[in-house]
């Protein structure tokens, strides 16, 4: 199936049964609820809810400690929130926890309009961005595991209300436990396919395209201002010629750096905070696209409390992914907001980051020529002429360039190949002209 993203694209969504249930039409009007002691603790739901194509219409902030085992927020509160859900046309409620089964149920006969929890929307956002076979599989894996205990849980609210109309094991409840066998069985199949694709991961990514566009990857939290970065960085030389290129993913676009270089820029799946567990896998295979990217554009609100824990962390798993050995670019974003002192301390502690406001589009030019400086030259085409007594050279050339030709002329070895940068220094002087029909 396919939805329209935020841009009015059309974008493909996941098959599963649960994001298809709730996933409506573009733009869909929620209200935001969260336990907390105020409304800026719901910013990175914000964030989230508008990376899913939702637009905030309201939020909530309950200040009670445990949650309501029935409700979550408890009974006064839901009466609050069924008036805020209805005076603003919200026609999505999202709640900032795990909510059980059986709350979920509750809260949508109460309010009227679909309700979905953090996990549901951050599993709607991996599915969004999955781009790899094993990413699909993963969050297909994950969505599945998420929906099977909330088909027990609404059999269980069956079963508790005991006797009488309702409980008898009637035709919903049998094709219910058909619905629960076949995911049984798929979440099995999903298992062993992951199973076998990373058995022959390791081939795939050793074959790397020649001389592809370089990809930029902006990674970073949710909240930190990624895709306001992408939007600063591209809004201003967006061609309408690259439709087309759009339209085939919607969060990979075109940018030329300030050296003449074309790259593409792309929006990657973002941290969250108290990622539930069972979703780590998930997060990690779908975040895998960064570790393809030639530079990470690392994103962080500079703003926040936490900003060089956040920064730490990204690099954590970015190393753990196999990404860490990429250049990678420190923007510390939100820099309108971060007060003269605490910019002093965190120019200290990150002395190679680029402070910038991608709202404001402050700092962005040197960013973007920081960007450049980090990328690595793609390879050039050379033809070499390479003496017979120096094999040597042709043999190094076979195992670490990308040899495109060989002919054997009176003089040597005459080579067509294409090396990189730091390859030029031990081929050199065997060149007959760089960058012929490079
Ligand atoms: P993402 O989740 O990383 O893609 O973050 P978004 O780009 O959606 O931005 C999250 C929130 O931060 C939005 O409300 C943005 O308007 C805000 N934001 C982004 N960049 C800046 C900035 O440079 N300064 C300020 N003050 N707010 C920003
Ligand atoms: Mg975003």
């Amino acid at each position: 199936m396919t939805a329209r993203d935020g841009r009015g694209q059309r974008r493909r969504v996941s098959e599963s049964p649960l994001s298809a249930g709730w996933r409506p039409a573009t733009s869909e009007p929620a209200v935001l609820v969260g336990i907390g002691p105020d409304e800026d603790d719901l910013d990175e739901l914000a964030a989230l809810a508008d990376t899913a194509g939702a637009v905030v219409v309201g939020r909530l902030v309950q200040p009670r400690e445990a949650p309501d085992p029935a409700t979550f927020i408890g009974k006064g509160k839901l009466r609050d929130l069924h008036g805020l859900v209805h005076a603003a046309g919200a026609g999505l409620v999202v709640f900032d926890d795990e909510l059980t089964p059986g709350q979920l149920r509750h809260l949508e006969q109460e309010l009227g309009v679909k309700v979905v929890d953090r996990t549901a929307l951050i599993l709607d956002i991996f599915a969004l961005h999955a781009r790899s076979r094993e990413g699909k599989l993963q969050v297909e894996l994950a969505q599945l595991s998420y929906l099977l205990p909330r088909l027990r849980g609404w059999g269980e609210a069956m079963s508790r209300m005991g006797g009488g109309i309702g409980t008898r094991r009637g035709p919903g409840e049998t094709k219910m436990e058909v619905d629960r066998q076949h995911i049984r069985r798929r979440i099995a199949r999903l298992r062993r396919e992951i199973v076998d694709l990373s058995r022959s991961r390791a081939v795939t990514r050793a074959r790397r395209e020649g001389s592809r566009v370089p990809q930029v990857a902006i990674a970073g939290y949710t909240n930190a201002g990624k895709s306001t970065m992408m939007n600063a960085l591209t809004g201003a030389n967006a061609l309408v010629a690259d439709q087309l290129f759009a339209t085939l993913d919607p969060t990979v676009r075109r940018l030329r750096l300030p050296g003449g270089r074309n790259v593409t820029l792309s929006d990657t799946v973002g941290f969250v905070g108290k990622l539930p567990h069972d979703l780590v896998e998930a997060f990690r295979s779908t975040l895998e696209q960064v570790s393809r990217a030639d530079l990470i554009l690392h994103v962080a609100d500079a703003s926040a409390p936490d900003a060089e824990e956040q920064v730490e962390a990204v690099r954590e798993v970015l190393g753990e992914i196999d990404a860490a050995r990429l250049p990678e670019v420190l923007a510390l974003n939100k820099a309108d907001r971060v007060p003269g002192l605490e910019r002093a301390r965190l120019e200290r502690r990150f002395p190679d980051a680029a402070f910038v406001s991608a709202l404001e589009g402050e700092g962005l030019d040197k960013l973007l020529a920081r960007v450049d400086d980090a990328l690595p030259s793609p390879p050039v085409e050379v033809h070499l002429r390479i003496p017979y007594a120096r094999q040597d050279v042709t043999a190094r050339l076979h195992r670490e360039a990308e040899v495109l030709r060989v002919e054997e002329g009176e003089r040597g070895s005459e080579v067509w190949a294409r090396v990189r940068e730091d390859q030029w220094t031990w081929v050199r002087e065997f060149a007959r002209d760089a960058g012929a029909s490079g």
